[in-house]
């Protein structure tokens, strides 16, 4: 390959796929790069597992992720992260793009990724969720383009690492020890750490199990945004006086809107309001008023 990178870094780049592959981070998808020391390059392996790599994979590709020369099978069909992140960051020397299974919950969630002991802290104290339906609507989730990259790479800004919702992380690093580094202490703690978390958490996890959700509080919300309002009435109530089952329905604009039975008149209105909302839909009344 013409313009060839140093021997040292082609070793380590084929180095750096095994180690990722052998630690769980990337599977059968995913990718590693480094860029060349001294031209507007970066090193990737063609289309092929990490766990596989060898250093005839290798090709270079310019900085809008074209090949220039090496390998000339087809290109990992998200080199656009890569290309990106070399653009935007003269900083990075080394990317790593990963499908890491323990960072999917932090990129849906709304929980905030931490490092929580002291190998971790070089994933960075802040790590900020990217998704890609915030400017580019609804796609396969994949970053095949210079302006989604791009996108991708401002979220990342000054940062180690960023989340993609739905889909993985990129993490970038000065040179390829770096970028490896964070990516495998990014994946690696969680699973020992999850029961440790719900445990934590046991007492509100709970509270959320044995109380009830309130029905029709979120009803009388969801008609609100539409200028309307619920009421009840008690439709009937039957059986002797200590196991009496009442039934009532909610009624939205003179229509019942549901109806619900209960040991209670309480009980039956929530159930009421409840199957209201099932008709209503997510969206609500604001939805059933246009
Ligand atoms: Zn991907």
């Amino acid at each position: 390959m013409s313009g060839l990178p140093p021997p040292q870094l082609v070793d380590d780049l084929v180095l750096a796929n095994h180690i990722l592959s052998n630690e769980g981070v990337l599977d059968a998808f995913g990718h590693v790069s480094a860029r060349h020391p001294t031209a507007d390059r970066f090193l990737i392996s063609r289309t092929r597992a990490p766990e596989l790599v060898e250093a005839g994979d290798l090709q270079l590709l310019d900085l809008k992720g074209a090949r220039v020369s090496g390998n000339e099978q087809r290109s990992y069909e998200e080199v656009a992260i890569h290309a990106a992140v070399y653009r935007n960051r003269p900083d990075v020397g080394a990317v790593v793009h990963s499908h890491a299974p323990s960072v999917i919950p932090f990129g849906v969630t709304g929980v905030p990724l931490r490092p929580i002991y002291h190998m971790g802290s070089v994933i960075g104290h802040e790590i900020t969720v990217w998704d890609i339906a915030t400017l580019f609507g609804e796609t396969d989730l994949l970053v095949r383009d210079a302006t989604q990259a791009d996108s991708l790479v401002a979220a990342l800004g000054p940062r180690t690492v960023v989340l993609m919702r739905g889909h993985g992380c990129v993490v970038a690093g000065a040179d390829l020890r770096a970028a490896v580094f964070a990516a495998v202490y990014l994946e690696h703690g969680f699973e020992p750490i999850a029961p440790a978390i719900v445990a934590a958490f046991n007492g509100r996890i709970e509270f959320a199990l044995n109380n009830q959700v309130d029905h029709k509080t979120e009803l009388q919300e969801q008609l609100a945004r539409s200028g309307r309002s619920v009421s009840y009435t008690l439709l009937n109530a039957e059986g002797p006086p200590h196991d009496r089952t009442f039934t009532s329905a909610a009624v939205i604009d003179g229509e019942e809107a549901g109806v619900g039975r209960g040991p209670s008149k309480k009980d039956a209105e929530q159930n009421a309001a409840r199957e209201a909302l099932a008709r209503l839909g997510p969206a609500g009344g604001v939805r059933a008023a246009r």
